[in-house]
């Protein structure tokens, strides 16, 4: 089990970054790719590969594109500036403020769990 984290990014912010790293991910392995003009196979295969990446990265910022949409804009109660927010908990894009739509929640340690499905699930039962 990993430790647990005591700063939270907003999901959106998360899957931004990620489509990021992919994008440069994507132009790094392109560049291997240039580094190995002689051997034309390898060369071809880390520009597919490349290609891959920032092609998977544009799905991904696209995939952004479509959660923003579900989000719900909040203002942060903490730094006063506009948020979104997926799911019964998220973060403040700004402050990473833990927030939550659920007033059962409310007061209760920010844990990721509450976004499961499972929890949801056994919350129901009760
Ligand atoms: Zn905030």
């Amino acid at each position: 089990m990993s430790e647990p984290q005591l700063m939270y990014s907003s999901k959106i912010n998360k899957i931004r970054s990620f489509a990021l790293i992919l994008v440069f991910l994507g132009i790094g392995l392109m560049y291997i790719g240039l580094l190995f003009k002689k051997t034309e196979w390898a060369m071809v295969i880390f520009f597919i590969l490349g290609i891959l990446a920032i092609v998977f990265s544009t799905v991904v910022y696209f995939w952004i594109g479509m959660l923003s949409t579900k989000a719900i804009p909040i203002i942060c109660p903490s730094c006063e500036k506009p948020t979104k927010m997926l799911g019964r908990v998220d973060a403040c894009m700004h402050c990473k403020q833990p927030l939550t739509m659920d007033k059962d929640l409310e007061g209760k340690e920010f844990d990721e769990k509450y976004n499961s499905r499972k929890y949801k699930r056994e919350e129901k039962k009760k």
